[in-house]
């Protein structure tokens, strides 16, 4: 961090931004001084997503003069429960250009730097070089290695937060302030597939919300050099128990990326790393459960080929959007209505994005229904590739 008191040593803040930071200015932590160095500061927030959004937002209103923003995608409607950037006329609209307009509002003083890509092995290293600290507000296992990897040979501290239904957490991963990696913690990724995202496990709006505002502070901890940064500590926030809880975090020693022979000195690929690669036939082949794809699915309707085509979603979900002449039977009612299922009939069972109904395949592989297979992708994928005027959700 001496690279910003360096240049905080020559910056000067205007009449205005004395005014604007006054409260800041009034605390002996920050004054003047820990101003200028916000002002210098440079932070890379990976993702405007539902992390992204307040961090972002508090770090541009505290007066953080440079931000960095890297996210590729279009605002949605199932994000607004959570992502406060955004408003519903920004649904549709790129997140970089509505967060910029947003920020720019909350203060136009600060410099705000919008990537329109996904950050990958390509661009990293570049851009993480660019910055002081990086807010990492990712939600996939391929970006949060890539960034703590690159992170680390860089020596930049990456703040890390995560969120799964009422539970979230959050660390500071930074082995040159002598803290663990990410891959210390975790030296393989999950098995793919086995973790629900948000789209399937669900998510408190607050909870990122929290989550976020942490990795903001830690940030601006970083910033000013004060506190005791959550370097080495991981917090752990449940919102049902209304509790936080701390866990200390040791460094390992043969760590792959920070231990002592390290064995990973330039990016890899990700997504290999973590087996988003493989394809529906592979991912069935690895769980041993059959499955089609959309466009075979398709092609069924339209042959008229005989089957049932099994919704195991909620109701809500099935109000939201449903594909035509399709049956609901709810995965957990599913034990109870088998027997409204023929046994001898070509089953296709499907959910949003194929996870649950995975599990209803292998439930009624187990039953004795062998005809069954799960649609890759589910109606998520349905929407994508078949049908472009479907309701996603
Ligand atoms: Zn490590």
């Amino acid at each position: 961090m001496n690279q910003i008191e360096h240049r905080a040593a020559k910056t000067e803040l205007s009449p205005g931004e004395l005014a604007r930071y006054s409260r800041h200015l009034i605390l002996p932590e920050i004054g003047v001084e820990g101003q200028r160095r916000l002002k210098e500061a440079r932070v890379l927030c990976i993702g405007a997503g539902g992390l992204g959004s307040p961090a972002a937002l508090y770090l541009a209103s505290a007066g953080v003069g440079t931000l960095g923003i890297v996210d590729p995608d279009d605002v949605d409607l199932t994000n607004l429960h959570r992502q406060i950037l955004y408003g519903t006329k920004d649904v549709g609209r790129s997140k970089l250009k509505s967060a910029h307009d947003r920020l720019h509002d909350a203060n136009p003083n600060i410099d705000i730097e919008l990537h329109n890509c996904r950050f990958s092995s390509e661009n990293a290293q570049d851009l993480v070089e660019r910055y002081d600290i990086v807010v990492d507000g990712s939600d996939n296992f391929p970006t949060r290695y890539l960034s703590n990897d690159v992170c680390v040979w860089a020596r930049k501290p990456n703040i890390y937060g995560s969120v799964f239904r009422f539970d979230g957490q959050s660390t500071v991963f930074a082995p040159h302030l002598d803290g663990p990696c990410y891959r210390c913690l975790f030296p393989e990724p999950p098995p793919a597939g086995s973790v629900p995202n948000c789209a399937e496990a669900g998510v408190l709006g607050v909870l990122p919300g929290i989550i976020g505002m942490i990795q903001a502070t830690e940030a601006i901890k970083l910033i000013l050099d004060t506190g005791d940064p959550l370097v080495g500590r991981l917090l752990h926030y449940d919102a049902l128990k209304m509790k936080f809880r701390e866990f200390n975090l040791k460094r390992d020693p043969e760590c792959p990326v920070c231990g002592e022979e390290p064995t990973i000195t330039s990016p890899i690929d990700y997504e290999q790393f973590c087996g988003m690669n493989a394809g529906a036939e592979a991912v069935a082949a690895a769980t041993a459960i059959p499955a089609i794809s959309v466009s075979d699915l398709k092609h069924k309707i339209d042959q008229k080929n005989p089957m049932v085509i099994l919704d195991v979603r909620e109701k809500f979900e099935y109000e939201i959007a449903r594909i035509e002449g399709s049956q609901l039977i709810p995965l957990d009612e599913l034990p109870d209505r088998i027997s409204e299922l023929d046994p001898n009939a070509e089953i296709v069972a499907f959910c949003h994005t194929g996870m649950r109904s995975a599990r209803a395949v292998q439930f009624l592989q187990g039953h004795g229904y062998k005809r069954s297979f799960n649609l890759a992708g589910g109606i998520d994928a349905w929407a994508h590739e078949i049908d472009p005027t479907m309701q996603k959700y």
